[in-house]
């Protein structure tokens, strides 16, 4: 297979530590072709620049997670006690990098118990740091859809939905905004009909493919580490629900990922 191209990933995870090096230089022969990693908060951010430096296939997208806001080692919490602006101006300098295509992984969650008010406010201003910088933006809804779709409205940012959870409805509303939704592993679930009928539905152009790596592995190798190799898995399941070629779904899903973070 080739042309695989994993539009969301943290390979700055510490479950990477033993063989991230050896791993990373050896995807490219497995048909990886690009690789969107993502940083969570301004302490991973500094890794994700570096590996995109090193490694002519990654591509960085640079914010603060929401989960960040309450994870007690998170840079947010452990560092500005909190206060999400002063990290957010700390890690506004590393924007200027030229490996920064994205603003990512910002979003809402309402799954864990983070605060509420803060993290719209902290979602909204890394929208309005997109639009200032006019970059495309890797969006993280979790369980907090009518609120995420609120600011799509009014900051109408180009980019992806990752892991995309919502419904064949949403999903068209979505694509008719411009935005692309990202599937990976949840896709490939025996449970995931909602996600298979928004596949089913969608036009092809607005779908791109995605590890979320350490998590998120496909069926058959689910709950094993994940590595934007066994994207392959994801392909062919949505080549069955397209009746298309898995190569021909990884080609067609890297052309889209380029043009939506501006590569083409
Ligand atoms: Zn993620």
């Amino acid at each position: 297979m080739q042309d695989i191209f994993d539009t969301h990933a943290h390979y700055c995870s510490g479950q990477f530590n033993p063989d991230r090096d050896t791993l990373l230089a050896a995807l490219p022969q497995a048909g990886v072709v690009g690789v969107l990693e993502c940083a969570t908060h301004s302490g991973d951010a500094p890794g994700v620049l570096a590996l995109a430096h090193r490694y002519p296939y990654f591509h960085a997208a640079l914010g603060i997670h929401p989960e960040s806001l309450g994870e007690a080692d998170a840079p947010t919490v452990a560092v500005y006690g909190g206060d999400w602006r002063a990290e957010l101006a700390a890690l506004r300098p590393l924007f200027e990098d030229g490996a920064v295509i994205a603003v990512g992984e910002i979003g809402l969650d309402h799954h864990w118990p983070l605060p509420a008010r803060e993290q719209y406010e902290l979602f909204e201003a890394q929208l309005a740091l997109a639009a200032e910088l006019d970059l495309p933006v890797s969006i993280h809804d979790r369980e907090a859809h009518a609120e995420v779709y609120e600011l799509l409205r009014k900051y109408r940012p180009r980019g992806v939905l990752h892991c995309y959870s919502g419904s064949p409805e949403d999903a068209a509303w979505l694509v008719d905004q411009g935005l692309c939704l990202g599937f990976g592993g949840a896709a490939t679930y025996k449970n995931a009909k909602r996600a298979q009928r928004v596949l089913a539905a969608i036009p092809h152009q607005a779908v791109v493919l995605e590890t979320d790596c350490p998590y998120m592995s496909p069926e058959p190798v689910r709950g094993s580490r994940n590595d934007s190799r066994n994207i392959v898995h994801v392909a062919e399941k949505i080549g069955q629900l397209w009746e298309m070629d898995p190569q021909a779904v990884l080609t067609l899903t890297a052309a889209n990922a380029r043009r939506v973070f501006g590569l083409a």
